[in-house]
């Protein structure tokens, strides 16, 4: 059994939120009511205008790779059995980019491309514990 992941360290106000959700499996971005700019990763105040009236929202978990790359070796405990993994940026279709791990492919270099259609998964941290999300050929 590999080492567990790097967590976030609570309390965390700004973002205690979204990992909460993560433990219903939903993936959540904020818009801002004043401007409408959407805004991740979650914040307090919108990015485009200041405002702190930010509504908090659901995606629905699809997108686009963007950029990426693969690590082929990583002596973390928590990565090291891994093999080679991508690490990408991902730009959902609601508007927003999140870094993330892209997997379901059997080799990362050649089945990972900028542009590849990617859905939504995620990897449960244990029992009660936030969940990460992470993407999959769709
Ligand atoms: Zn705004």
């Amino acid at each position: 059994m590999p080492a567990p992941r790097p967590q976030p360290r609570f309390p965390e106000p700004d973002t205690a939120p979204f990992w909460e959700a993560t433990k219903r499996h939903e993936l959540t971005y904020q818009t801002c009511t004043s401007c409408r700019a959407v805004v991740f990763y979650p914040r307090s105040h919108c990015t485009t205008c200041g405002s702190s009236d930010l509504t908090r929202r659901i995606s629905q978990g699809l997108g686009t790779v963007y950029t990426f790359t693969v690590i082929m070796q990583s002596r973390h405990p928590a990565f090291a059995e891994l093999g080679p993994y991508a690490v990408a940026y991902v730009d959902l279709d609601e508007g927003f980019r999140i870094m993330t791990n892209i997997v379901g492919v059997q080799e990362p270099v050649k089945n990972v491309q900028c542009g590849l259609r990617v859905k939504l998964c995620w990897h449960d941290q244990g029992e009660g514990q936030l969940a990460l999300p992470m993407f999959e050929p769709a």
